[in-house]
């Protein structure tokens, strides 16, 4: 098919202000495209040649874009320049240069999109002596055959300023629209994503037939989408919820997918990038602390300073790893990785398995006990029982723990109770901290005014209608040098109007495309007419009160990661509840 149909789609898909429509923007494209194009328009929406967790990105500068523009068009690049600080857009350049060129290509053909995923992918792949030429070559080529609306895109792509927004949720509901007309087939296509996490495929499988999406498997060196934990503030309502249980110190630390397939290791991240190359000492304890031919198994990694005893928590760890090279840290404070799940062993996927399970083949493969260790874990039969653990875990400095369902098949890319935090911070007066999406952000006034940077507007996550509903204005925790650095990334990701995604009654000076998240304390949760998280009506939503920064940003969550909304009413609940019993002692 034609790319200029996608092209098409990209624009309207950038002007609508709904996400019900971007859902039928969607739907509609993928009815008009085969099998693969619909695979690969799903990757070239997302900005995306291949799934995440391979690593394989464009990545162009702005220098190199600009050559290609000029060897298309035949305007120079200090033309192209003073047209890119008019317009401020480098696509909006491209599209305006397209249109007026100075030169006419001997032979141009119609751009299909398998040649211009093609190309983006061999972009992406190539390295080497010369490989900069050729890329400049490969894109110029495509400029010089597109339509001027083509080659907006086709410059933004590279340069990783696509900003459609368009979420994995969304493309989901529009695979089901494609072939149901609704959302019946969501929850099915969805079960199938999890367990692969490459959209692209699932897309192409589903176009081909919506049985396939039941044959899905795991399988080791391709990620599977974590399952997450709810909240409950007692150890009582956790027994109540859960009976006899299975209770776990909460470690700290950053959360881990492990794949084993023969002498190949492969580790991804809680939004599932391949992080192997930084964590060698957990490469080679997988390679060789472990037992078996194939594994997934999932834990928290740790820095472990052994001369103390001490455990760094996340912020400590990733710290570590910016200021020091990986290598030298790794033998002074080495990491340990508390594995707490196991996925898949040796040709079979035991994740349907009930977690008692899945928790005696887990202890049973970890013999060695070097890096990798079985997290700490016990059964408990009563609330008191619970409460003990917990106090055990907090007194050594842990967060908490996290209750299991003992009978539980691990739940994919989902949030359920079959795992329940409970985390020392709820005994506080402030509840958990919130992660939030940036949406916006304000210029600087008074004091701030020369760092042009007064604070974010920041957003929490409807996981039923995929839209980012704003909670928050935070403008405190900052530090002058965070200031900088976090307006520096949200200059680049600026948009002229609020992604339809995004819910907001509030306008900040700028919008940004929704993409980075970071984490937010605030003194409670309060009522309030001007934020529309969990907004209904003219009823008021809900708000932060006195919110700061903690800490950097979190660079392991994606915006859909970032806290839900159900999770604030349910914080919003736990804090009532707080406040009738008064603070818990202990
Ligand atoms: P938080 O910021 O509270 O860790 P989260 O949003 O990252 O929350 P949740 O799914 O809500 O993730 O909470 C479970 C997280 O706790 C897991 O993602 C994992 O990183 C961490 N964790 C630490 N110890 C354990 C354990 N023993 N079992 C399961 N998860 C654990």
């Amino acid at each position: 098919m034609e790319f200029s149909a996608l092209a098409e789609s990209m624009s309207a898909l950038e002007s609508t202000t709904s996400r019900n429509e971007m859902v039928e923007i969607i739907a509609q494209l993928f009815k008009k495209l085969d099998a693969q194009d619909i695979r690969r328009a799903v990757y070239l929406l997302q900005g995306l040649v291949a799934p995440p967790y391979a690593g394989i990105e464009v990545g162009l500068g702005e220098k190199l874009v600009e050559e290609a523009i000029a060897k298309a068009t035949g305007y120079s690049e200090k033309e192209i320049e003073r047209e890119y600080v008019k317009a401020g857009d480098l696509g909006n350049v491209a599209e305006k240069l397209c249109e007026s060129k100075k030169q006419t290509a001997l032979f141009s053909q119609e751009l299909t999109i398998e040649k211009v995923y093609s190309t983006f992918y061999k972009i992406a792949t190539l390295s080497g002596h010369g490989s900069q030429d050729a890329k400049i070559s490969m894109l110029a080529e495509l400029l010089n055959n597109a339509l001027p609306i083509e080659a907006r895109y086709i410059t933004r792509f590279p340069i990783g300023r696509l900003r459609l927004g368009v979420g994995d949720p969304t493309v989901l509901d529009a695979l089901s629209f494609m072939h149901k007309g609704d959302k019946s087939d969501r929850e099915r296509i969805e079960s199938a994503y999890n367990k692969c996490s490459d959209l692209g495929l699932i897309a192409e499988s589903y176009a081909r037939g919506p049985a396939s999406m039941d044959k899905f498997a795991m399988h080791p060196l391709v990620p599977v989408r974590p399952a997450l934990a709810e909240r409950l503030p007692s150890a009582e309502e956790i027994k109540d919820k859960l009976g006899e249980c299975i209770v776990e110190a909460k470690y700290d630390g950053f959360r881990l997918q492990c794949h084993k397939k023969g002498d190949k290791v492969e580790i991804f991240s809680r939004r599932l990038e391949r992080v192997t190359d930084m964590l060698p000492e957990i490469v080679d304890a997988v390679r060789k602390e472990l037992e078996c031919n194939e594994v997934i198994f999932e834990g928290e990694a740790l820095a472990y300073n052994e001369a103390t005893g001490e455990f760094y928590s996340f912020q400590q760890t990733i710290q570590r790893k910016r200021k020091h090279g990986v290598a030298e840290k790794a033998v002074e404070m080495p990491l340990r990785l508390f594995a707490f799940d196991l996925l898949y062993i040796d040709g079979k996927d035991i994740s349907s398995y009930p977690f008692k399970e899945r928790r005696k083949k887990l202890e049973a493969l970890l013999k060695k006990r070097g890096t990798i260790l079985p997290s700490e874990s016990y059964r408990a039969k009563s609330s008191a029982e619970i409460e003990s653990h917990f106090e055990d875990f907090v007194s050594r400095g842990l967060e908490g723990l996290v209750a299991k369902d003992m009978n539980a098949p691990y739940t994919t890319g989902a949030r359920k109770f079959a795992w329940i935090k409970l985390k020392r911070s709820y005994r506080s007066e402030l509840s958990d901290t919130i992660d939030v999406v940036v949406v916006g952000y304000y210029a600087g006034r008074g004091a701030r005014a020369r760092f042009k940077f007064g604070g974010v507007l920041g957003a929490v996550y409807d996981t039923h209608t995929d839209t980012f509903q704003t909670i928050c204005k935070v403008g405190s925790g900052f530090s002058e040098e965070q200031m900088a650095v976090l307006q520096k990334k949200l200059d680049v990701i600026k948009t002229a109007r609020p992604n339809a995604r995004i819910n907001s009654l509030i306008k900040p000076t700028y919008w940004v495309e929704p993409k980075y998240v970071i984490t937010v304390a605030a003194d409670e949760i309060t009522r309030s007419p001007i934020h529309t998280c969990a907004k209904e009506g003219d009823s008021p939503g809900y708000a932060l009160r006195f919110p700061r920064i903690i800490g950097e940003l979190r660079e392991d969550k994606r915006p859909e990661d970032a806290t839900t909304v159900d999770e604030i009413l349910d914080l919003f609940k736990m804090q009532r509840r707080a406040d009738i019993v008064g603070p818990a002692d202990g």
